[in-house]
């Protein structure tokens, strides 16, 4: 890969980790906020230009002798478009290598696919729904062997480990839609023991806020949907990994023959977004704990859900192993039942009703309802993904639609 580098026509950069970098490609003396806000400060060698090209071609020419010495051959996984974004997120994340992917699920189930048959994984009984159904449904038609267990329970998760057999934990924290919250260092410790992988989704915290590698994890994946990209215009995916290792080069194999490809315009639009993500997710997450707070002592509310506020379980893990705050996702759970969350739900007005999260928009969503049987989503529950809009508005809104008596308008 550092071939490709070295060719791929922008700036100076060489290698993703020579230490040339830090001085000619904005590596090294740089925080990772600074980093993020000039995408690594690459410019195009030949234009100068500041905010780099997409490139759509599908095939790049062969030199005479039948090599691609300039790294890019077809374009169902060689993209140019791609350099950026996955090196940004690799520093983001402080890994090794990452690679795109076609969404958030694409990334997630490549990982599960690039296990053998037989193989067994540990997966949270608490997750992001859509992986837990494809887990249920897909992963054991694939061979694998899937047991739920509750993350945040070190000796659960310790009593549901095969030693020889389990190799990939799966966690996610904080969890939708509860958002509890799992010890990343302690699971990474359970997972070495008996020669198994942790994997992370780290879409909720972002690396602004959690940093899974750091606390041991060897794969950390995103929904690039969400927070990275962050203007709910773009469904993408990636995986970064600690290690380019031999399970990476499966997965990045997996990926090639596969072809779970992103496009071009939208691994542009993610690199866009990626730019203003600490601004966004601190913004966002300040408007979450004082939103917390207030709704904590609203009189229609029973609880919130959030790792921000001390009567949280996961508090104090989430406090040790998040900096900067605990990110911009809670829930609420209505007093009066289900009916009285979906009506509440019905009547705001700047929030917005929709499914997804991390977009500069707020959107609420009654979550049973979208989740069906077996989800571990009380009925009473609405998931708030808060945006980057003034916090008193988001608050006036929500609370008038939770005060008004059912059936008004
Ligand atoms: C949205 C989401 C996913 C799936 O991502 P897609 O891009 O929709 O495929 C996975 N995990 C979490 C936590 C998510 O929010």
């Amino acid at each position: 890969m550092s071939i490709l580098w070295a060719s791929t026509g922008y700036g100076n950069i060489s290698t993703r980790s020579t230490p040339d970098v830090a001085r000619e490609g904005g590596k090294g003396d740089w925080t990772r906020r600074t980093q993020a806000a000039q995408a690594l400060g690459w410019i195009d060698p030949r234009t100068r230009a500041v905010t780099p090209a997409i490139h759509p071609s599908a095939t790049f020419l062969r030199d005479p002798d039948n090599r691609y010495t300039s790294g890019y051959g077809y374009g169902r996984d060689t993209n140019p478009t791609y350099d950026q974004a996955e090196a940004l997120l690799t520093e983001l994340e402080g890994g090794a290598e990452t690679l795109l992917f076609a969404s958030g699920m694409a990334a997630a189930t490549t990982v599960f696919q690039s296990l053998a048959p037989g193989d067994h994984v540990l997966a949270p009984r608490v997750m992001y729904w859509g992986l837990r159904k494809w887990l249920g449904e897909w992963a054991t038609a694939w061979g694998l062997a899937v047991d739920f267990v509750a993350m945040d329970d070190l000796d659960a998760v310790r009593a549901a480990l095969h030693p020889g057999r389990t190799k990939l934990i799966w966690a996610e924290t904080p969890a939708n839609p509860t958002w509890i919250v799992s010890d990343l260092a302690g699971l990474a410790q359970l997972a070495a023991e008996v020669g198994a992988r942790l994997a992370v989704d780290n879409t909720v915290p972002t690396p602004v806020l959690t940093r899974p590698i750091e606390h041991g994890a060897d794969l950390v994946m995103h929904a690039g949907t969400k927070y990275l990209n962050g203007h709910s215009d773009v469904i993408a995916g990636a995986l970064v990994t600690a290690r380019a290792d031999e399970f990476w080069q499966r997965i990045r194999g997996a990926r090639h023959d596969g072809g779970a490809i992103l496009g071009s315009f939208e691994a542009w639009l993610l690199l866009r977004g990626m730019r203003t993500l600490f601004l966004r997710v601190e913004a966002a997450t300040r408007s979450a704990q004082w939103l917390a707070e207030r709704l904590a002592n609203h009189a229609r509310i029973a609880e919130v859900l959030y790792p921000g506020l001390a009567s949280h379980p996961g508090h104090a893990v989430a406090a040790r192993q998040m900096r900067g705050g605990f990110g911009a996702m809670l829930s609420v759970r209505v007093k009066g039942g289900e009916a009285a969350a979906i009506a509440a739900a019905a009547r705001v007005r700047l929030w917005k009703r929709a499914t997804s999260l991390g977009g500069v928009e707020s959107l609420i969503e009654h979550r049973a309802s979208i989740e069906g049987a077996g989800t571990p989503a009380p009925p009473d529950l609405l998931r708030l993904s808060v945006g980057i809009e003034d916090p008193a508005d988001l608050l006036a809104d929500l609370s008038a639609a939770l005060s008004s008596t059912p059936g008004s308008s």
